[in-house]
């Protein structure tokens, strides 16, 4: 049995590092899984996703709208 481990990978396209959870076995080039992984890294849903968490966090409306009158 394989463990899960955490991997790091970088990719090369949006120069962005981000974590592959994945168990692989020994057999596996782990060297070329990992260029597999930064080649078909979904770039456009990386950077949005990283937008959305940069967002400012919402406001409790009723916070708001006290503030706000
Ligand atoms: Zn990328």
């Amino acid at each position: 049995m394989a463990t899960v481990k955490r991997y790091q990978i970088l990719c090369s396209k949006c120069n962005h590092h981000f974590p592959v959870f994945a168990a692989l076995y020994h057999t596996v080039d782990v060297d070329g899984w990992i260029k597999e992984k930064a080649e078909t890294h979904d770039c456009k849903a990386y950077t949005d996703a990283l937008a959305k968490a940069r967002e400012p966090r919402p406001v409790n409306p009723i916070k708001a709208s006290k503030k706000g009158k």
